[in-house]
């Protein structure tokens, strides 16, 4: 099985989320950039977040909330559709 690369939330400032899953395994990045997925871990160790996706005017951005401590994090995210009206 491949290793799987892991950023940490506090080292992932200013990443561009092209896409994102989330598994038994933790919650999966696709990143602009990076030619595989990673997972994203939090300063607690766990990578299980709660993820929001929030659409304002023009852009659109990923929030996540550590199921372990709270630790909160949010990204810009890139090439997602906006919902349907
Ligand atoms: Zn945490």
């Amino acid at each position: 099985m491949a290793t799987i690369r892991e950023v940490r939330i506090d080292a992932a400032h200013g990443i561009v989320v092209q896409g994102w899953r989330s598994t038994e395994d933790g919650l999966f990045l696709r990143v602009r950039g990076q030619p595989e997925e990673v997972r994203l871990v939090c300063v607690c160790g766990r990578s299980h977040w709660i993820v929001r996706e929030q659409f304002s005017l023009g852009s659109a951005s990923l929030i996540l909330i550590c199921h372990a401590c709270g630790t909160r994090g949010s990204f810009v995210m890139e090439g997602v559709t906006l919902p349907a009206p």
